[in-house]
């Protein structure tokens, strides 16, 4: 079976994002010029004689569909190369395993919870995984200089906390301690962030959310500028067989095409809430890094280009954290994030009910949290249904909500 070459001349540099998504991923060579790309819905290919192999053999190896998204990824995350995956899990485990038995993992102090789950696994193996214990890159700094390191792993805003990490002071830490920095950049997408631009060498996406965004398709990326890793990852990746199939990735590319229109009105309406909801007298605060009040808000502007769909508060009362979630109508109850519809979460009993018990008793999530992925309905109608929802939070505790909150949107 053929290996495909992933050595490129050149970093792909895309001319503008926008029409990157909207123009990119066409095949190379299709016989009838459609104006859609095709789907090669098809196991294995053809070839002439059984010692010839031809550009591609076999689709857990190589598939045209897969190859064009994947050309359109690299040019997107101004990478080398990039490779799909059947989940984000499924690229989140392909580059932590770059890490060998006997090496070190230095993690971020607020991760998704099925990555800790994942790497407090490789520990049976012989890896050391340690746990950074602030977001601030001094920290990191002087825990990378306490021991060897092979690999850090971010998550820039991070998930469920929305906490900002100085991905470019990262890097620089990262380099002169010869570890390498992989950014999990799902609550980005490379529109709004490219931390390979930032001196990351691997960046990874659970596609699931923001790139396919219509909460149809399950996929991961990994996106890099170095072609031994590349190389690397993909020899593993076909042994293993853990790559996107290749409907996935046809409706990967759909999704794709619309992303700049979809994050653009999600974010300018997670912009309109977030400050109304910080005012709100059953809200304690809310963690969103469009809020100028938000620690990291500077510093996130310098590094992303928009704040992100994703916000998460915390309530006076955690104990109504459940009622709140569950009185929305709007917002689906549902551990994902990113797609067009509005959802909710709590994220210790949903998307982090994983975290391994010893990493929640060192490092707790407050209690109450609430995380809101914002979709692409409208804000009235929203703030509406979060309006009401809080209110039945405030019921018992004496306070009018609806008299303290204001109406935001003139
Ligand atoms: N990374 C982050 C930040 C996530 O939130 C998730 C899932 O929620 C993943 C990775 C894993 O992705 P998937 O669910 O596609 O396997």
């Amino acid at each position: 079976m053929t290996t495909r070459s992933h050595s490129r001349a050149v970093v792909r540099e895309p001319a503008s994002l926008d029409t990157l998504l909207a123009r990119g991923g066409a095949l190379a060579a299709d016989p009838y010029h459609a104006t859609t790309p095709p789907l090669y819905q098809t196991a294995t290919f053809a070839q002439e004689d059984p010692t010839r192999f031809g550009e591609f053999d076999y689709t857990r190896t190589d598939n045209p569909t897969r190859r064009a998204l994947e050309e359109q990824l690299a040019s997107l995350e101004g990478a080398l190369g990039a490779l799909t995956y059947a989940s984000g899990m499924a690229a989140v485990a392909a580059c932590a395993r770059l890490v060998k038995p006997g090496e070190r993992l230095l993690a971020g102090a607020d991760l998704y919870g099925g990555t800790q789950r994942f790497f407090e696994s490789l520990e049976a193996f012989g890896v050391r995984v340690d746990y950074l214990d602030s977001h601030d890159s001094r920290v990191m700094e002087r825990a990378l200089a306490a021991a060897p390191t092979r690999l850090v792993w971010l998550e820039s805003p991070s998930n469920p906390l929305l906490e900002i990490v100085d991905l470019s002071a990262a890097a620089v830490h990262c380099a002169r301690q010869g570890a390498l920095l992989a950014v999990d950049g799902t609550a980005t997408s490379p529109w709004l962030q490219r931390p390979l631009e930032l001196g990351a060498a691997l960046v990874v996406h659970s596609a699931t959310k923001l790139l396919a965004g219509h909460g149809d398709v399950t996929a991961g990326v990994v996106a890099t500028r170095d072609e031994a890793l590349l190389r690397e990852l993909a020899a593993r990746r076909n042994a293993e067989g853990t790559a996107l199939a290749p409907f996935e990735a046809w409706l990967l590319q759909r999704g794709l095409r619309t992303l700049s229109l979809r994050l653009e009105r999600q974010q300018r309406t997670a912009e309109l809430l977030g400050e109304p909801l910080g005012q709100h007298p059953a809200v304690a605060c809310v963690r969103f890094p469009g809020l100028l009040a938000h620690p990291g808000a500077a510093l996130h502007a310098c590094q992303s280009r928009g704040p992100g769909q994703l916000l998460s508060f915390e309530l006076r009362d955690p104990s109504r954290a459940a009622e709140v979630v569950t009185a929305t109508q709007l917002f689906t109850t549902a551990v994902s994030f990113g797609g067009l519809t509005s959802s909710i979460s709590l994220p210790t009993c949903m998307s982090h009910a994983s975290v391994p018990s010893a990493r929640k008793a060192r490092a707790p999530l407050p209690a109450g949290l609430v995380r809101v992925s914002v979709g692409i309905e409208d804000v009235e109608d929203l703030w509406g249904d979060l309006q009401l929802a809080l209110e039945s939070a405030c019921a018992d505790s004496g306070t009018d909500a609806r008299a303290h909150a204001p109406a935001a949107f003139g």
